[in-house]
């Protein structure tokens, strides 16, 4: 395990400053978080101003070398960008954390977790990591999704049933992702791989009634608006949560694992769904990030899922910070 350097420390610091925060960021160990299936704790907690963010570690996919993963990229190049970011690349490691917003005492989840035995077997921790957080599923009033993609959505249902595990939440997406995947003759048009996906959707949400469907830019929770981030899926979503001077843009899926799509953004992976459509997406919001330096965190970081983006010619460079 390494400590970070003083140079990180410092350049640290001063990205704390620049985002009004009074404190030190601590560099992540991207190896130690990374290998083991759940690092310790499974749970992490930081602010936006008024805002209470508490990250949930669910697990990790260790997912097997395949030269179809990055259309543009070769597995030795993927290696390589691993290496490069000091993580382990025998596998591309696909970790997995859910956030939950405390906003004005009411409980937001963003996403909700890849459901103990529907995933990876790596990645069930996410009933514990709540819980280590004393945050009660019953309590979750609101559940805002970035997209309709297993990791993301397989956590409302329950394994074998289907039975809804927050039927109590208002569940909020971009009206746009919902109709892709819920339009008639959808299944038959999704590649081999994601038919069973479209069936479990079209077979489940038509018949709950706590959707909300909504636009991008719409305020959806005090605070926290909706931002238009297609590509990896046809209504992908990000959203924006401020309060005070403090912004953090919840990326989720935009910028995948940043070790490798931040030196290479023009990456196009088999998990975008439109390739440049997503390269687009991934340029405009990390530009955005910078430009507003807006803290910055996403469902497959390193956990705790935040880090710090900055511009490296026409590419980016990601530190992985614990706010
Ligand atoms: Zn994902």
């Amino acid at each position: 395990m390494s400590t970070p350097s003083r140079r990180d420390i410092l350049v640290s610091a001063a990205f704390a400053t620049a985002l009004g925060l009074d404190r030190t960021l601590a560099i992540v160990q991207p190896a130690a978080a990374q290998t083991a299936a759940a690092p310790s704790p499974t749970f992490h907690r930081y602010k936006v101003g008024d805002i209470e963010v508490t990250a949930l570690y669910d697990g990790i996919w260790r997912k097997p070398h395949d030269p179809a993963f990055i259309k543009n990229a070769s597995v030795d190049e993927t290696k390589e960008a691993l290496a490069k970011a000091n993580l382990p690349n025998e596998f591309v490691p696909i970790p997995l954390t859910v956030i939950v917003l405390k906003i004005a005492g009411k409980l937001v989840m963003v996403d909700a977790g890849s459901g103990v035995g529907q995933w990876q077997p790596t990645a069930t921790s996410l009933p514990a990591s709540m819980q280590a957080a004393g945050i009660d599923p019953k309590g979750i009033k609101t559940i805002l999704l970035s997209h309709f993609h297993p990791d993301h959505i397989f956590g409302l249902m329950e394994k074998g049933t289907n039975a809804p595990i927050y039927p109590d939440a208002e569940i909020i997406v971009n009206a746009a992702e919902y109709q892709w995947w819920t339009e008639e003759g959808r299944v038959e048009k999704l590649p081999e791989a994601r038919k069973g996906l479209g069936q479990r959707i079209q077979a489940v949400f038509p018949k709950w009634k706590n959707f909300k469907l909504v636009q991008p830019g719409t305020e959806v929770v005090a605070g926290v608006r909706m931002v238009n981030a297609p590509g990896h899926t046809p209504g992908h979503a990000a959203y924006l949560a401020g309060s005070g001077n403090q912004q953090l843009m919840i990326s989720n899926d935009v910028a995948y694992v940043p070790a490798l799509l931040a030196p290479h953004p023009e990456w196009q992976g088999a998990y975008d769904q439109d390739g440049p459509t997503a390269v687009a997406t991934r340029r405009a919001l990390l530009d955005q990030v910078i430009a507003d330096q807006t803290m910055l965190c996403g469902a497959h970081f390193p956990f705790p899922g935040t880090g710090r983006i900055a511009k490296d010619g026409n590419a980016y460079t990601f530190t992985p910070v614990t706010i």
